[in-house]
């Protein structure tokens, strides 16, 4: 069985490079290699706390990259730089990005980004509202549609995703999804992978949950939901909580 990949995204926090450290440092005590892998993702400033303590129990991500390699862009962040300190993974359009701009032919040019420096996208899809009438499925195809334009067979196998429905996600959350919702969204996001590429890719791509994870909520997305892992904001932050997310895998 593929271990689970359990990715903590700490957003805009801590608010300090020392306190940074200490979380850091309390997250990579948990011990957590048989059964899953952890990500990491620190906002940019602090990447470089990964080669500080030089450890291989957790890997590195990054927030978000730029769309430009190089150059005149103003407080962008290349890829190339996110590889050169060591980070594997990059999360790519997360709902607080689009909401400030990101629209999906962005997200596309920053996959097509990432891939080329040779990290691994976690893609974020998911819709606003739950509508009964099913148009949220809809708004997701067309995002991943328009997220995998461009992308080869060879490149989409590196790609993650994350599926995160709005609604669900940070203290604003209408309530949390179900496991049950998470599989239906997770047999529409194969097919439409298994259309655009094939079964065997689409069967193969590691999708993960993400909206309100938490130590109560965890186990029925992996074991029954059928999870592949996880994108955690809140409780990433809460080292015994991120632990206790992780033990459930
Ligand atoms: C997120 O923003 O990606 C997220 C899942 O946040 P939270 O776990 O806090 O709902």
């Amino acid at each position: 069985m593929a271990k689970k990949l359990i990715v903590g995204n700490w957003k805009m926090n801590p608010q300090s490079v020392k306190e940074a450290e200490i979380l850091f440092k309390s997250l990579i005590k948990i011990d957590s290699s048989k059964n899953a892998s952890i990500v990491v993702c620190p906002p940019h400033p602090y990447l470089s706390i990964h080669s500080k303590y030089k450890t291989k129990r957790v890997i590195l991500g990054a927030q978000d990259v730029s769309i430009e390699d190089s150059g005149s862009h103003t407080g962008e962040v290349g890829a190339s730089m996110l590889k050169s300190l060591g980070a594997s993974y990059v999360i790519v359009g997360h709902s607080e990005r689009r909401k400030i701009g990101n629209t999906d032919a962005i997200v596309n040019k920053k996959i097509l980004n990432i891939l080329k420096n040779k990290m691994f996208p976690i893609v974020c899809v998911g819709e606003h509202v739950r509508d009964s009438g099913g148009d949220y499925l809809s708004f997701i195809k067309n995002q991943l549609h328009q997220a995998f334009a461009n992308i080869s067979k060879s490149q989409v196998k590196n790609i993650v995703i994350a599926y995160e429905p709005i609604w669900a996600i940070g203290k604003e959350s209408v309530r949390e999804a179900t496991a049950e919702e998470f599989i239906e969204v997770k047999i529409f996001i194969r097919k439409i992978i298994s259309d655009i590429y094939s079964a065997n890719i689409a069967h193969n791509m590691a999708i993960l949950y993400g909206g309100s994870v938490n130590p109560k909520n965890a186990s029925a997305f992996l074991h029954h939901g059928g999870a592949d892992g996880f994108l955690i904001g809140r409780d990433s932050l809460v080292p015994k909580k991120f632990e206790l997310i992780i033990k459930s895998a």
